[in-house]
């Protein structure tokens, strides 16, 4: 590991000052369980870590009038177990629990899972977001693609997105404040997530100089929610296909629908489609296999990847059958 200098603000605005207004010069530490090994494998190489754990008001989930505030250092684990979460966001809560193992999600907090970096083999490796060989040919293209993206992969990112619990919280209709050297601001969650078109692109809308602070929840009251995984075996990796879905449902019909696929495209995935397709339908096993059709009738797989179009629209349909019998469906 390089030398690197470590400082420890206690609070938001401080942190923000000792954030360099360049990628590469400092990063933000969290937990650590993505950022250190990043740095132990020489991927990441900043000069000065500023470790945000010191910062008090970062912790902590609180109820108000417009949902419920989750600060940017709260642990995996606390709001897997947080009552209010559990009651009245139950999808999240499970998208939490399936997260990696207990002891990542005792030190994982919820800022440090949506600005984790991609798991993608050529990134991890060292080449870089938008790996090329020699010749300019997109490696992940001619090379071994077997876990990349099978949505949203017509432009140079074709990593996904490895957030899990970002589907569910989009599906909620969450919102993310980042704090920066000229004020906050607030951004719907799906909007935080870009797919980078060239080298030094990053794939947040965060800049090097600010900080996520808090997710909010709106009140979910009236939704019925589900988020289902599809896992090569049973451990502590990334799964292969995420869907989340949120319905509101008046006279049996479905009034709105949000539909969010992860681990498929290079950010978290909405199907307009998909939702399209669920409008004014009663909820079944018919309309829940149309939804899922429309969702991944885009799918554009690469060399290696096609069995994960069948997987993901599987995962489609038993998250909306789910949302209403707590089950899935074949
Ligand atoms: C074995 C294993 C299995 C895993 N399985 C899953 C899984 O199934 N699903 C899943 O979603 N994740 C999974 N993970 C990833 C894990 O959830 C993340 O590593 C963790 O959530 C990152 O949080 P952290 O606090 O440790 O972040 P850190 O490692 O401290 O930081 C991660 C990145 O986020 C940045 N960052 C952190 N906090 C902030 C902030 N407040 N503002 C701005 N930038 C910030 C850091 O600079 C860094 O770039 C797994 C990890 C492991 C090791």
């Amino acid at each position: 590991m390089r030398p690197f200098e470590y400082v420890s603000p206690s609070e938001k605005a401080q942190a923000v000052s000792l954030l360099a207004a360049t990628w590469g010069k400092t990063e933000i530490l969290a937990g650590g369980t993505d950022l250190l090994a990043l740095m132990k494998d020489d991927i990441v190489s900043p000069r000065r870590l500023v470790n945000i754990k010191e910062i008090s008001d970062l912790n902590g989930v609180s109820a108000n009038g417009r949902g419920i505030r989750i600060g940017a250092l709260s642990t995996l684990d606390d709001l897997a177990n947080n009552a209010t979460i559990q009651k009245n966001y139950p999808a999240f809560a499970e998208a939490l629990v399936e997260v990696a193992s207990p002891q990542v999600r005792n030190q994982a907090t919820i800022g440090g899972n949506l600005c984790q970096r991609p798991r993608c083999w050529y990134f991890r490796n060292g080449f870089g977001l938008l790996p090329k060989d020699q010749d300019g040919k997109e490696l992940v293209t001619v090379g071994e693609n077997r876990y990349h993206a099978i949505l949203g992969n017509e432009g140079p990112a074709k990593f996904v997105s490895p957030s899990t619990i970002a589907p569910i919280l989009i599906a909620y209709g969450a919102t993310i404040w980042l704090q920066g050297p000229k004020g906050k601001r607030e951004l719907p969650l799906e909007k935080f997530f870009l797919a980078p078109k060239t080298d030094g692109e990053r794939e947040h809308d965060l800049r090097p100089n600010e900080i996520v602070t808090d997710v909010l929840l709106p009140a979910a009251d009236r939704v019925q929610a589900a988020h289902y995984e599809v896992r090569q075996k049973k451990a502590f990796d990334w799964p292969l296909a995420v869907a989340a879905v949120t319905l509101t449902i008046g006279e049996a019909k479905i009034r709105s629908a949000r539909i969010v696929l992860g681990s498929v495209a290079p950010v978290p995935w909405r199907s307009f489609e998909a939702e399209r397709v669920l409008m004014e339908q009663l909820i079944g096993e018919g309309t829940a296999r149309d939804a899922a059709e429309a969702a991944l009738k885009g799918a554009r797989p690469l060399s290696g990847n096609s069995y994960k179009v069948q997987l993901a629209r599987v995962a489609v349909k038993r998250a909306i059958l789910k949302t209403i019998s707590g089950g899935g469906g074949a």
